[in-house]
């Protein structure tokens, strides 16, 4: 069920090409003992299953999503050759594949003449897009919302530059007027605009933050790790949809491949809009740029080594599916729009369930329907369990009590936070398997009411 079996069948197919590519050398086999693998990888075989069932469509919970075949696929190829894109010494053709990648990922959002890169995951893009921001304002402080990303305050302490995190509306969208007032201190260097946060999908509101930009100096940086192809959509509300045709006027984006791209993990990207920027980068190695006089990837990325392989991945799924409005990617994230705002729906419609905010990407936020919010959160860690052991998998979100109770007013709060329920809808088929889904959701919140009754007789 987990294996499409033709996926071995391309893998052996294309690894005879690329064998073939190097048959003027002397024969050279690479030997080990079948059965001592065998054993091993055995034994990872049984390992591995103690894991959630990621690939499956009842696995809605945190943000993952499997990475497309076509990606799998030549991930795999390439280890044979395993490239390393820090230089074309390690991987030249690789490297040439990165930069088409980042030339089509620029272009997504109206960029001709980037400089990026691939990176180890959106974190590492982050560092490198605030370590610059840092270098042309020093001494100026970084700000994100209270729902940006954690890592962006850890960064800042590891880079020295100072930090302050914004209120949220009760949308989960940074709150323009709390950040006016944080410009009034005339030290704010740079505003980390968050296009699609990780707890709530909430976009920050691009389009008034640029408008700051008339009476106030300062860099924009636009975290859109995990809804940065969300611009492809046909599906996004209009305000939703100014934000991303406003990505063009941003300084940098880091957009990640693994999170909605369909890769494999190990796979994020820096884009800066002004490659000047590179400079910054330059630095002398005595060994590494042998093999041409023409940029290195490693010239302009903060990591050394890189895996060639998540260049070659990613160029075969653009390939596959190019990043186009109209599209068959962009059709597989009008399917996850739409399987969001049908869940909500739903959710509103069951007895047992009050979801807060109509999803903005896809990810859908729920609490348990209960007189105050401790038991609300007492149910959905219980919801949370049933479900699990009836193969649905969901995520929990810890919330401001204050942000919660906006939504669930007739909701008692007698606890500072709220756990809630929280299920990404990233994989297309998702919109298909919300029958099974909220079926199971309605048992066994039916149950976790039942079994209080039970425990507490009056
Ligand atoms: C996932 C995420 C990150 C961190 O990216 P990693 O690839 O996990 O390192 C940063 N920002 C946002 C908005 C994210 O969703």
């Amino acid at each position: 069920m987990m294996i499409n079996k033709t996926e071995l069948k391309l893998l052996a197919t294309a690894l005879r090409k690329l064998e073939s590519g190097y048959s003027e050398l002397p024969e050279f086999v690479p030997e080990f003992d079948e059965a001592a693998l065998s054993a091993v990888l055995d034994e990872v075989a049984e390992r591995m299953q103690d894991n959630y069932p990621y690939f499956h469509p009842q696995y809605a919970g945190q943000m993952l999503k499997p990475p497309h075949p076509v990606a799998r696929i030549a991930y795999a190829l390439s280890l044979w050759v395993n490239p390393n894109n820090h230089a074309l010494d390690g991987g030249r053709a690789s490297s040439a594949m990165e930069k088409e990648c980042i030339v089509e990922l620029a272009t997504m959002f109206g960029w001709d003449n980037p400089l990026g890169h691939l990176t180890g995951g959106g974190t590492m893009a982050n560092l490198e897009a605030l370590w610059v921001a840092g270098r042309l304002h020093p001494g100026k402080r970084v700000i994100a919302s209270e729902q940006a990303h954690y890592t962006h305050r850890r960064i800042s302490e590891v880079l020295g530059i100072p930090f302050s995190s914004v209120a949220v509306s009760r949308d989960g969208r940074m709150d323009v007027d709390a950040v006016e007032q944080l410009l009034q201190a005339g030290d704010v260097g740079t505003i980390v605009v968050t296009m699609g946060n990780t707890g709530l999908g909430a976009v920050d509101p691009l389009p008034e933050i640029l408008r700051l930009r008339i009476t106030h100096d300062f860099r924009i940086h636009a975290d859109a790790a995990y809804g940065g192809y969300f611009g492809l959509s046909a599906g996004l509300r209009n305000d939703t949809r100014q934000a991303y045709d406003d990505l063009t006027n941003v300084e940098s984006i880091v957009i990640d491949p693994h999170k909605h791209g369909l890769q494999p993990y190990g796979c994020g990207c820096v884009l800066f809009k002004d490659p000047a920027v590179g400079s910054f980068y330059k630095h002398e190695s005595p060994f590494t740029y042998f093999s041409s006089a023409e940029l290195h990837l490693g010239e302009i990325s903060l990591e050394c080594s890189r895996p060639g392989a998540s260049a070659v991945a990613l160029w075969a799924t653009q390939r596959l599916m190019p990043l186009l409005k109209g599209g068959e990617f962009a059709a597989g994230l009008d399917s996850c729009l739409a399987a969001a705002r049908e869940f909500h729906s739903r959710l509103q419609a069951s007895e047992h369930f009050l979801p807060l905010m109509q999803p903005e990407l896809d990810i859908v936020v729920y609490a348990v329907d209960a007189p105050d919010t401790e038991t609300a959160s007492a149910r959905a860690r219980q919801v949370f369990n049933d479900t699990a052991s009836r193969g649905l998998h969901l995520a929990m979100i810890e919330l401001p009590a204050a942000l919660v109770v906006e939504w669930l007013p007739q909701m008692a709060e007698n606890s500072a936070t709220v756990t809630c329920l929280r299920s990404v809808l990233m994989k297309p088929e998702h919109a298909d398997w919300l029958d099974e889904i909220v079926a199971i959701l309605n048992t066994c919140a039916a149950l976790a009411t039942d079994t209080e009754a039970a425990s507490c007789p009056e």
